[in-house]
Order: structure tokens, then C-alpha cells, then sequence
């Protein structure tokens, strides 16, 4: 199932809680230059939005792809409402987990390649806690597109 169909069942079923637009299966997607991350997903007074660094993004190249998947999980998988998600260490490695699974799942086989190989060459650092060391992550993104 596409992304699309995804966020389209998702919304038919939210719809009865969420007063949502008109046309609640389009995310907005908004350019920010220096977001200071790639891309992230938040809940505005209109729904779900997600913002994205077109300069981070041109420069990730397929990967782009990959990203924005992971944040559109976010949005799918009801993290943005979750405050057990959102706010404690141990829902937040959940929430990330699981956006990278369903990136890895809605993204084409390059996207994935060329994020597995991305995230392999970058060093340790403080959000590993979170989203996991690089090697644990490149294996569950790998793993969740069945490579
Ligand atoms: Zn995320």
C-alpha cells in the first residue's frame, strides 16, 4: 500500500475524532531552509504538517525520499498525538523505530540503499540514543525494506 492509500485510511478513520481539512489525505509539505534537520513532521492547528530543509534535501539526493517517508510515518502511525511517543526516551526510540520502518517500507530501493550507506559513514553521536547506534539503524532500515 502507497503512502497515499496509507494516509487516506488513516484519515477516513481519524475523521471521526479530528476536524480535518478538505482534503485530509495531502500532508502539507513546507521548504524551511536551515530547519536544522532534513525533515520534521508537526502537528499545527490545521493537522499534520511536515517541514522539510530543500537545501539538506537536495543535497541528500535519493535519500530525500527516505526522509520524508520517515516523517509521513510519524504521521500515519499517530506519534504526533502520542505524548508517551513524543516525550519519554523510551516512546520517542519507539516512534523513530517505527518511522524508519515505514520509510523503509515507502521509499523506492535506491532511497534505501543510498540512506542505509549515508547513515554507515556518518560518526557516533548524541541522537544515537534515540534513533539507535548507525549500524543498528542501517540493519533495521535494511531489514524493514527486506533487503
Ligand atoms: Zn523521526
Amino acid at each position: 500500500m502507497g503512502v497515499r492509500a496509507i494516509i487516506s485510511s488513516v484519515f477516513a478513520a481519524l475523521s471521526l475524532v479530528v476536524t480535518v481539512s478538505a482534503d485530509a489525505q495531502q500532508v502539507p509539505e513546507i521548504p524551511v531552509p536551515n530547519l536544522g534537520d532534513i525533515a520534521v513532521a508537526s502537528l499545527g492547528p490545521q493537522g499534520p504538517v511536515i517541514y522539510y530543509d530543500p537545501y539538506v534535501c537536495q543535497m541528500a539526493g535519493p535519500a530525500c525520499e527516505f526522509f520524508r517517508a520517515h516523517e509521513y510515518g510519524h504521521v500515519v502511525l499517530g506519534h504526533l498525538q502520542n505524548q508517551y511517543m513524543m516525550y519519554t526516551p523510551e516512546g520517542r526510540a519507539m516512534a523513530e523505530a517505527q518511522a524508519d520502518c515505514f520509510g523503509a517500507q515507502n521509499s523506492s530501493p535506491l532511497a534505501v540503499q543510498t540512506v542505509i550507506q549515508g547513515i554507515l559513514h556518518q560518526p557516533p553521536d548524541p541522537k544515537d540514543a534515540i534513533y539507535g547506534s548507525k549500524q543498528a539503524r542501517a540493519q533495521r532500515i535494511a531489514s524493514c525494506a527486506g533487503m
